[in-house]
């Protein structure tokens, strides 16, 4: 290749095919195949390829890559689009997109639908809402999209697969009832996620009811509202009367303007999966919420772990429209499997390229999974120098245990390593634990409770931490262990071969030695071993001679005859099975 004078500058998309990017480097696709070959990766003149590859081998090449300007806005929070670099001219304003939380029976769905019927306009003749999992309602002319299923689980189970769909969460908390368990856990699920919270204040109509003494009640929590000196905005509304909507609807703007939420609609659209559900003749049938950029018919998706071509698009009216943009909530048809919610929508240049990132998420995927962490990886972590904050839920069986824990575990925070506290709660660990560990790589502590069914069965396969203690001190230990670097995983015996004794030699002073075949697996000089008969182990010892007719050898594999000696044992029998192991 000709060596630049002046290097150029490449903007490298999270994904681009070789031909492309060959392309944009005005240099042949052998040229960088070849380049791509140098670094390990074998690939053709159309296959994709990541962020990551194109920018190595565009770097080895002479290029420099523009650094990413992230198209989210100040506030931490808002949507997950930052994978792309993107012109800061190109940004422009989007709605933002709010999830309602808070306890069973607080109005969530009431202020759903009073926000849906009252603020939906229906422009189109005969234009009624229809249910896809997210609308968008207007105030003041500007647009506030909705996600149609509240509660903390739904907006917890999106993070944990990657997606975080919300920029703003407002709070319901009905008056009469005050603060609940749900609404401590939604708070602590917002504020895990980074997203800012309204408070609103429900069921104001009810007779006798003292929102004063809700606003104590969070300030309890921690969430500080305007009136008691902290940020977080909080509006008394009646979901019933329809009263203080407006004012609930005014103040999302408020925040949404804060937080400067913006995307670009000139590029191919990323979204996520709000909702997905197979329809009998019209196949799988996906709302999705385009975050950044513009959904078109006619474009080839990547969704999850499935593909497909937009065949139609419907809005939240049920029109059919060509195409829609940030923030904008939408059903896809043509997709060939249904994805879950919570799944990545991207739209690919063509079907070929569809394909290849299927199978480069599919990777992703396995990586993510692979990211929950246990105690023991943060010893290890900190040994090397790589972990600052170590992330815990808790959960106890009685209130009384979470103070005395917590504010154990607190004196272990130091500067370096910080100890934060996702969630804390009593009862037993439930799937939104579980996945709120996940969305937060934390661990779970467990003192004196155990996880529901489902949560064991979700915590096994994203791989959770969940450790059970009943005695605090125990809890403490392994903490300070693992922030001190120390923690180990705890002994492994690893069985390492099975040989079967066929005879039993005496040589000199009392020794003697099991002439044995091995079955499987090796036996070596240094392996433990338990000398089983029928099943029972009759010794534990270590090896202390192995021969291979008169040789000294180090170890011997399945399919062989050896001379075992086991020091400070003769006894043996015939059938007897001498078992190698060690620990890890
Ligand atoms: P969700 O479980 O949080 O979705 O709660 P819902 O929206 O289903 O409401 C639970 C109950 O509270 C229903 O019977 C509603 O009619 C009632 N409700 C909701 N908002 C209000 C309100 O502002 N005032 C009164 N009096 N009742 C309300």
């Amino acid at each position: 290749m000709t060596t630049k004078e002046s290097k150029k500058t490449l903007q490298i998309p999270s994904a681009i095919v070789v031909h492309q990017l060959a392309q944009m480097m005005d240099v042949s696709a052998i040229e960088l195949i070849k380049q791509l070959m140098r670094n390990g990766v074998m690939v053709t003149i159309n296959q994709a390829i990541d962020y990551d590859t194109a920018t190595r081998a565009a770097k080895d090449m002479g290029f420099e890559i523009k650094p990413l300007i992230e198209s989210r806005g100040k506030r931490p929070g808002p949507l997950i689009v930052a994978d792309e670099t993107e012109e800061a001219s190109q940004l422009v304003s989007r709605a933002p997109v709010v999830t309602i939380l808070g306890h069973v029976d607080h109005g969530k769905t009431t202020i759903l639908d009073a926000i849906r019927k009252s603020n939906v306009t229906a422009t189109e003749v005969g234009g009624i809402t229809q249910h896809i999992g997210a609308y968008q309602a207007e105030y003041n002319g500007q647009p506030i999209t909705f996600l149609d299923t509240p509660g903390h689980e739904a907006f917890t189970a999106m993070r944990a697969r990657g997606a975080q769909a919300t920029d703003i969460a407002v709070l319901v908390v009905a008056a009469d009832d005050g603060v609940m368990p749900q609404t401590i856990e939604a708070i602590n699920h917002a504020k895990a996620a980074g997203v800012p919270i309204v408070v609103a204040i429900n069921k104001m109509d009810k007779p006798g009811v003292d929102a004063e003494r809700v606003k104590r009640q969070l300030a309890e929590q921690s969430l500080l509202i305007e009136e008691w000196g902290g940020d977080v905005i909080c509006v008394s509304i009646s979901a019933k009367e329809k009263t203080g909507i407006d004012d609930l609807l005014e103040n999302i703007l408020v925040v949404s303007e804060v937080a400067e939420l913006k995307a670009n609609p000139s590029r191919p659209a990323i979204g996520v999966v709000v909702e997905a559900r197979l329809d009998k003749s019209k196949g799988p049938l996906v709302t999705a919420l385009v975050q950044t950029g513009t959904l078109r018919v006619g474009d080839y998706l990547v969704v999850g772990d499935t593909r497909g071509r937009v065949k139609a698009l419907i809005n939240d009216k049920g029109r059919r429209i060509k195409q829609a943009g940030p923030s904008t909530p939408v059903e896809v048809l043509g997709l060939e499997r249904l994805p879950a919610s919570g799944d990545t929508l991207t739209v690919v240049p063509s079907e070929q390229i569809s394909r290849e990132m299927l199978t480069q998420r599919l990777k992703e995927v396995e990586t993510r999974v692979s990211r929950a962490l246990s105690l023991e990886d943060v010893a290890s972590q900190i040994q090397a120098g790589e972990f600052e904050e170590l992330n815990l839920i808790i959960k106890t069986d009685v209130h009384g245990s979470i103070d005395a824990l917590q504010s154990s575990l607190e004196r272990l925070s130091t500067e370096k390593t910080k100890i934060r506290f996702v969630h804390t709660g009593a009862g037993s660990i439930t799937e939104s634990d579980v996945l709120l560990a996940t969305a937060s790589r934390a661990v779970i502590i467990g003192f004196n409770t155990r996880p529901e069914p489902g949560a064991k069965h979700l915590a096994e396969q994203q791989r959770i931490d969940i450790r059970f203690y009943d005695i605090i001190y125990n809890a403490i230990d392994d903490v300070q262990k693992a922030l001190q670097g120390l923690l180990q995983r705890p002994l492994q015996d690893v069985v390492e071969g099975h040989a079967e004794v066929r005879a039993v030699f005496s040589v000199g002073k009392g020794t003697k030695i099991a002439g044995s075949y091995v079955k499987d697996g090796r036996i070596t000089r240094s392996s433990l071993v338990r000398v089983l008969r029928k099943g029972v182990v009759v010794f534990e010892g270590v090896v202390s001679s192995l021969k291979h007719f008169k040789d000294d050898v180090r170890e011997m594999t399945a399919g062989y005859e050896c001379g075992i000696g086991v020091q400070g044992f003769t006894n043996f029998q015939e059938g007897d099975i001498v078992e190698a192991h060690h620990t890890e």
